[in-house]
């Protein structure tokens, strides 16, 4: 038996918030199409009101704003590039090339080819995000990626420092001090200044997922990285309050970011809820949290953990954090996440900022069909093949022949026939 705790804001009104995305987000990237670069710095100006001469970042600039960040921060960032570097090269080595005879003299082949070009969005309209310059950047160029621009808002007309370094060290070739609608847009599109790029990937609110989603096609994208959610599985063993800090964890990400939990017991689900509402006024994020955990929080109770596993795939939710006795159990039970945190040795924020997974992972329920953003997204995989055996191309000639007329097709049909009657020394039957 399940049943609702605490409920969110009707899904009416949620849809409502989302057309106006939409439609905002189209205006601004068919201005940026019309009009270039002038349409970027008028956007930039309007909603970052950031205007400098050049939205690119010069190399001397960039070392002189590396050279004011503290060395812990930077020791801190080159700690954390190498846990993202280490699991990306681990995922990098398990997509072997291959090639097969999968007939005689047939060979088929498959390899994986970096995009030419990628662009790294980093988010930083309320924080500066420098852990998505480690996701994008570092994966994009253990993929191999040549060429990997990368954009970032400026934060409240300021230049975010620890993340310039961290894209700088992550391995950027182009940083641009540009974010939103008007970033997104200038790399798929491209203007006078700003190349274009082929395939663009990070996280963002609202309007930068909606922005990569409306360009999906014209431009390549990871996936959908809206805002962030939370599920929190837990049974009587875990902590109340431990639960509770790491449901506000992601609250304070915005005002959309849902966080819900499923429990197995009313009881637990009370304590965690009455230990929100004691931590959040003194939350210096609440501005953002408070609002999340009003309109989109919510507590579920189910029979049992098995229940609460199969209540929890119907979100999809990005981070479902499992605090039960048997954590492990959830990477049987479970489909649809787009990270499982197993136990309350992790959290949510270590996948975020530290542990070296990517924290680039699939919003509003996409992750029913993908995982997170990994080094194979930067990949294209590709085939070939080579028939170098004559008798071989013959037979395949003679199926393909009656297989492509099956289909009405004369002309691929044709192209079977010349290689059968070449081998067989036969006429052509055309
Ligand atoms: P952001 O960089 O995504 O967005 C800031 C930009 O939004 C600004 O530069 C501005 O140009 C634009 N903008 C703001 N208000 C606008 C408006 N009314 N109309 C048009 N454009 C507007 O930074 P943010 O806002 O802090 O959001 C970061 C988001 O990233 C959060 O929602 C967070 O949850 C999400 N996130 C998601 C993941 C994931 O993997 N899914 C990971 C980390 C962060």
């Amino acid at each position: 038996m399940t049943y609702a705790l605490k409920k969110p804001m009707p899904k009416e009104q949620v849809a409502q918030d989302l057309s106006e995305v939409r439609d905002r987000v189209t205006t601004i990237i068919a201005d940026v199409r019309e009009r270039g670069d002038a349409a970027v710095r008028d956007h930039s100006e309007r909603f970052d009101r950031w205007s400098p001469d050049s939205f690119r970042l010069p190399g001397e600039e960039i070392e002189r704003i590396v050279a004011g960040v503290p060395r812990q921060v930077l020791d801190d960032i080159a700690f954390v590039q190498d846990q993202v570097r280490g699991f990306a090269q681990r995922q990098r080595d398990s997509m072997a090339d291959f090639e097969a005879e999968t007939l005689p003299g047939v060979r088929l082949g498959q390899r994986h080819i970096p995009v030419a070009a990628a662009g790294a969005y980093v988010p930083g309209g309320r924080y500066p995000l420098t852990a998505s310059a480690h996701m994008t950047v570092v994966t994009a160029k253990v993929a191999g990626v040549p060429r990997v621009s990368a954009c970032t808002p400026p934060i409240r007309g300021e230049v975010p420092a620890a993340t310039v370094a961290a894209m700088h060290m992550a391995g950027a070739d182009e940083i641009y001090m540009l974010g939103g609608v008007q970033a997104v847009a200038a790399m798929a599109i491209g203007t006078e200044t700003i190349g274009r790029v082929n395939l663009i990937a990070g996280p963002g609110n609202a309007y930068v997922a909606e922005a990569k989603r409306q360009l999906f096609g014209e431009v390549g994208i990871d996936l959908f990285a809206g805002p962030t959610e939370i599920l929190v599985i837990a049974d009587e063993t875990a902590d109340p309050f431990v639960t509770a800090v790491d449901l506000l964890s992601q609250a304070e990400h915005g005002p959309d970011s849902p966080a819900v939990l499923v429990t197995t017991s009313e009881r637990f689900g009370r304590t965690v809820m009455e230990h929100i509402d004691r931590l959040l006024p003194g939350m210096p994020t609440r501005d953002f949290a408070a609002p999340a955990w009003r309109d989109h929080g919510e507590v579920v109770v189910t029979g049992s953990v098995d229940e609460a596993f199969a209540v929890a795939d119907t979100y999809a939710s990005e981070h479902v954090q499992v605090l039960t006795a048997e954590p492990r159990r959830a990477l049987e039970r479970m489909r649809d996440y787009g990270a499982l945190f197993l136990g309350a040795g992790t959290c949510v924020s270590y996948g975020d900022k530290v542990i070296g997974t990517n924290h680039v992972l699939p919003t509003r329920g996409a992750a029913r069909y993908t995982g997170g953003l990994w080094v194979g997204k930067y990949l294209k995989t590709v085939t070939y093949q080579e028939v170098t055996d004559p008798a071989a191309s013959a037979r395949l000639g003679e199926v393909c022949g009656r297989a492509a007329r099956v289909e009405l097709f004369e002309g691929h049909a044709r192209s079977g026939d010349v290689r059968a009657a070449a081998h067989s020394g036969t006429a052509l039957p055309w």
